[in-house]
């Protein structure tokens, strides 16, 4: 497969207060537990405490026992009978005691009151149609449910008063602990690679440090801020960071807690979390992950609907605009997305103003790595300029966790600091997974082999394609074979061409295969993910399909149940232009590796024997000089355009 960055970006864990934590907790279901089997003991055992028990013997066993003298009282109801021995009888189990019980059969003919009164049994009768007392129904029918919701309502009690915290008291953190302000120590100057940004919060900071001098000339602030980025670019350390330089407290929550709350918790807490906030005044409330209850609820895509989310976001709505941004109170947010959130939130008077936090660019990548690395020995070899090139699309989050990685390996070698090569490791750890130990039969390894070549060589020679740094047959995370091809440095804007020859090299896999055996494998599964993700949103999103036109057909939030905004002539029409291209491009992979055929089988007979090849061992095997790739650019440019339809 080919692979290309970005890589995924990663989180660092983070501590929630956690509303189902009672229900977590090992001492809830321990009580539970306990209760449910006192009740069946109580309805069970408790009524029939100190009595010996009953045993049942057959009628033939009763009239033996009568005959033998044994039988001391019979108490008799309708045909069934129960009775005291004088000693233990035993049932066919083996169990004996001194109460029995049986039942005289209908057709019995037997004068069994004679013999009775002949063995000097007492007999006593009850009629059989008399209930018993109905206080005693009750008790029995209704008392273990009774007892069961009884404790179930105070445990529930329990909760709530103890808040999150254990269920039976005492155990966990209160409730109010949740919302202690935290006064962050962090400030801009732990933040990097997004200045704009920054600066845009330093006017929140001003305010929040001397709200009178904004109130005095009459401007009001905003009450809302929302920060939008994607995950790992630091929008919740922005957020903390703001406080950190405001020098004012700090209260949190995520939305995202919410989401499987219990009805009714989400909306108290928002309430209590604004009564907190605003008697701390100047203050910051951040509601992070905002979106996890902001979506917009007309979306339709809400099968079920959620309304724990809905309640919370209304306490937030309303909240909001029941105090005025003077108290000195400002509510920040941050989400992934701004597109899916409920234009409620957006209105004036709420989140009106909205910041987007950017993925780095080189020198902010090389700035954030110059804060994560302050308290990391580095050897005199590591150029943090040029490892900020060497990972277009890494956030900030992506960034901390490769100098953790590197300094990990640097520590495992037992080095005094951390080297080029920890970072240049801790790189492809992370682009193309951890090496993987598994068995593969020689005719596989040379499939893959061939495969993996058909990549690399494809990324040499197609103009317009990312560099090719590396190829391996060592498989790694899913992928039995890797190569990585990372741009030269970040793209914003995608050409035609540059689309193509992405598709061209993700073909690649798949049309050495078919060029050198003549069959084709799974193996190329991911690439055709690739490939026709990219042809799909070549036709529909970018109009890049002459005869689908220059229109933009994309869904606008990958709502599936949205209808489409095209007729069923245009849905054949995208189709059949997906197939179109992904095929043209699939054609050129198969053409340009016959061409090069002897290049391919030398890159194959090399990963063979030496399981991964970095750039200049590529271009070493090959015979394709850098320089050359450039020059043959106009020439072979004609070969992946589209032929005119
Ligand atoms: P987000 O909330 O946007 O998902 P976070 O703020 O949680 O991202 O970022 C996670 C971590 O990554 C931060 O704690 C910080 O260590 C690091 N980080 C992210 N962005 C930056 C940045 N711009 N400068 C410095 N460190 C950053
Ligand atoms: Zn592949
Ligand atoms: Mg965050």
């Amino acid at each position: 497969m080919a692979q290309n960055p970005p890589p995924p970006a990663s989180k660092p864990p983070q501590k929630k207060p956690d509303a189902l934590a009672p229900m977590r907790t090992p001492r809830f279901w321990i009580t539970l537990a306990i209760l449910f089997v006192a009740n069946i003991l109580i309805s069970n055992v408790l009524f029939s405490a100190g009595q010996p028990p009953t045993v049942t013997i057959s009628y033939n066993s009763f009239l033996d026992q009568v005959n033998a003298g044994n039988v001391a009282s019979i108490t008799s109801t309708g045909e069934s009978i129960t009775g005291v021995a004088k000693q233990p009888v035993k049932d066919s189990s083996g169990t004996s005691s001194t109460k029995f019980q049986t039942q005289r059969p209908s057709f019995a003919n037997d004068d069994l009151q004679a013999m009775l009164q002949q063995h000097n049994v007492v007999i006593n009768a009850k009629d059989p149609n008399a209930s018993t007392p109905l206080w005693e129904t009750l008790l029995f029918s209704f008392g273990p449910t009774i007892l069961l919701v009884l404790g179930f309502l105070y445990l529930s009690r329990r909760a709530a008063s103890a808040g999150a915290g254990g269920i039976l008291g005492s155990f966990g953190q209160s409730r109010a602990r949740l919302y202690d302000a935290e006064r962050p120590s962090v400030s801009f100057a732990d933040v990097a690679g997004i200045d704009e940004v920054k600066a845009d919060l330093q006017e929140v900071v001003d305010f929040l440090r001397e709200p009178q001098k904004y109130q005095r000339l009459g401007g009001t602030m905003p009450k809302g801020v929302l920060l939008i980025g994607a995950p790992g670019t630091g929008k919740t350390l922005l957020a903390r960071a703001v406080a950190g330089e405001a020098k004012v407290p700090f209260f949190s929550i995520a939305a995202s807690e919410f989401v499987e709350a219990i009805v009714g918790v989400g909306a108290s807490r928002v309430r209590d979390l604004f009564t907190k906030a605003r008697a701390a005044a100047p203050a910051i409330i951040f509601i992070d992950e905002l979106d996890a209850i902001g979506r917009s609820r007309s979306a339709g895509v809400r099968l079920g609907g959620n309304d724990e989310q809905e309640q919370t976001l209304n306490q937030i709505l309303t909240e909001m605009d029941g105090f005025d941004s003077r108290e000195g109170v400002i509510v920040l947010a941050a989400t992934n997305r701004a597109d899916v959130l409920d234009p409620a939130l957006l209105r004036p008077g709420r989140f009106d103003r909205r910041i987007t936090v950017q993925a780095p660019d080189r020198p902010g990548r090389a700035a954030i790595l110059r804060i994560h690395t302050r308290n990391v020995p580095l050897a005199a070899d590591v150029d943090l300029d040029q490892i900020a090139q060497q990972t277009p699309g890494m956030v900030g989050a992506d960034l901390k966790n490769l100098v953790n990685e590197a300094a990990l390996g640097a520590a495992r070698k037992g080095e005094t600091a951390v080297t080029l090569a920890d970072f240049t490791d801790a790189i492809e750890r992370i682009l193309l997974g951890t090496q993987r130990k598994i068995i593969l039969t020689p005719a596989d390894r040379e499939r893959i082999a061939y495969h993996e070549s058909g990549h690399a060589l494809l990324g040499l020679i197609v103009p317009g394609a990312d560099p090719v740094k590396k190829v391996t047959i060592v498989p790694r995370g899913q992928a039995l074979g890797v190569t990585l091809q990372s741009p030269v440095d970040d793209r914003f804007n995608y050409g035609e061409d540059y689309l193509r020859a992405r598709m061209v090299g993700a073909l690649g896999g798949r049309a050495a295969e078919k060029l050198v055996y003549g069959v084709v494998t799974t193996g190329a599964e991911n690439d055709l993910m690739q490939v026709t993700r990219i042809a799909q949103q070549m036709v529909v999103r970018w109009g890049m399909s002459p005869k689908v036109g220059p229109l933009n057909y994309a869904e606008p939030d990958g709502n599936p149940f949205q209808q489409r905004p095209y007729g069923d002539g245009t849905a054949n029409l995208i189709d059949e232009e997906v197939r179109r291209i992904s095929e043209e491009c699939l054609a050129d992979a198969e053409k340009l590796l016959s061409e090069h055929r002897k290049q391919l089988d030398a890159l194959a007979q090399s990963l063979l024997k030496n399981d991964s090849l970095d750039e200049g061992q590529i271009l070493d095997v090959t015979g394709i000089k850098p320089s050359a790739v450039a020059a043959a650019k106009p020439t072979d440019a004609q070969l992946v355009k589209a032929p005119s339809t």
